[in-house]
């Protein structure tokens, strides 16, 4: 059997029950087990919002849209950003016409606080932070940063489903604007595909929701009242999208949440396996975590020199190992800031993400590290 990178594992005959009771009800969209999960995810995380997407980036792009509206951003105004991540995050400040400013990233390949500060000129409306590998990074120093500068902050959780700072889910910290999580298939917390929008503050979850419903100021579910009477008028405030999310993804979601502890918890497990067999190794940098006990292990990473060259012999072997991810700034479209992230561009040429995830067994992690080991001699 190959060894893949990232693979889900479900809780297959629970996740049918959930998903059975949607269908034997006939109702399938957006409420229902969309609303059962919002409520669950806001006590498992201690969010005061949580409005269910259909992904992490309808998501973020409906953050940066918000706040530019509601606090009266212009085109050609400045997020700054990471170019060590999934473009989602990037696009979501160039769909607004805005611009993304990128500033370095530290040794846990999350924002430099120092860099940010230095990106900051008169432009600059907000910090897009993601907590890259289900790191929390340096985030409380952003958070200083941006008090000080008065910008908003939004966070790119989609790693960091159950990541934890002494016993608090770091996305509901003070000082944090809007958090945004994904469930898409390879993640901690894996559906097909889905996310969720947790604003700090109520007026926004408001407009997330009539915005991501086509600007229809109440839902469906919301005008179904208990005896299947149907309230059909309402109004249209905003040109919205169509962006929220439906019953069947939350069906799984609902049943992935339950054992989401457990299941980070075997990828630490997994991860200090990894970390006592690549300690004696200097060719072998592992990206270092904060808060290591509480992290969700998203991903496991490590640099190393001849970076495709280990690939293409783990490969060999029937592992396949992955990239997360080509600085941004190669990419035309962010080709303006390339060259002012020497960390970052220099990281992603020699990141490789090792596979992490519930279907590896211990000893699969001692094979994975035996043969980097012997590659990297
Ligand atoms: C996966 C990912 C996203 C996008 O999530 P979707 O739910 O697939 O839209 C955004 N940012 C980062 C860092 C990601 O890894």
């Amino acid at each position: 059997m190959p060894i893949q990178v990232l693979k889900p594992k479900f809780h297959v005959d629970e996740c049918l029950e959930e998903i059975r009771e949607c269908l034997e009800k006939g109702w399938t969209g957006l409420g229902f087990k969309t609303v059962e999960f919002e409520e669950q995810w806001k006590k498992y995380t201690g969010h005061k919002n949580a409005y269910y997407l259909n992904s992490n980036t309808v998501g973020l792009y409906m953050a940066v849209q918000i706040l530019k509206m509601q606090n009266g951003w212009n085109d050609g105004d400045e997020i700054i950003s990471t170019p060590i991540t999934f473009i989602s995050t990037n696009h979501a400040i160039k769909k607004q016409n805005m611009v993304a400013r990128f500033a370095d990233v530290d040794e846990y390949l999350c924002l430099d606080p120092v860099d940010v500060e230095k990106k900051i000129n008169n432009k600059t409306r907000a910090v897009i932070f993601v907590g890259y590998g289900g790191r929390v990074g340096q985030l409380d120093k952003i958070i200083e940063i941006c008090r000080k500068h008065n910008l908003k902050l939004i966070l790119d959780a989609a790693h960091m489903s159950g990541t934890r700072v002494n016993g608090i889910c770091p996305g509901t910290w003070d000082g944090i604007d809007v958090t945004v999580y994904s469930y898409q298939a390879v993640k901690n917390l894996p559906t097909a595909d889905s996310g969720m929008i947790c604003f700090a503050e109520d007026k926004y979850d408001k407009i997330a929701r009539e915005l991501g419903w086509l600007g229809i100021n109440k839902d469906t579910y919301a005008r179904t009242g208990d005896k299947g009477t149907y309230k059909w008028k309402y109004d249209v405030e905003y040109v919205g999208q169509k962006d929220h999310g439906n019953s069947i993804m939350a069906a799984i979601a609902l049943v992935q949440l339950k054992y989401l502890d457990e299941d980070n918890a075997y990828r630490r497990e997994l991860a200090r396996c990894y970390d006592k067999l690549f300690a004696n190794n200097p060719k072998i940098r592992v990206v270092d975590a904060p808060y290591k006990d509480e992290c969700s292990y998203h991903i496991y990473e490590i640099q190393v020199d001849d970076r495709d060259g280990l690939m293409d012999a783990l490969a060999a072997n029937d592992i396949y190992a992955g990239v997360h991810y080509r600085d941004n700034t190669e990419y035309e479209m962010y080709a303006y800031d390339h060259g002012t992230c020497p960390n970052a561009h220099c990281v992603s040429q020699k990141i490789i993400t090792m596979p992490l995830h519930l279907w590896l067994t211990k000893a699969d992690v001692e094979e994975i590290a035996h043969l980097v080991n012997k590659f990297t001699k």
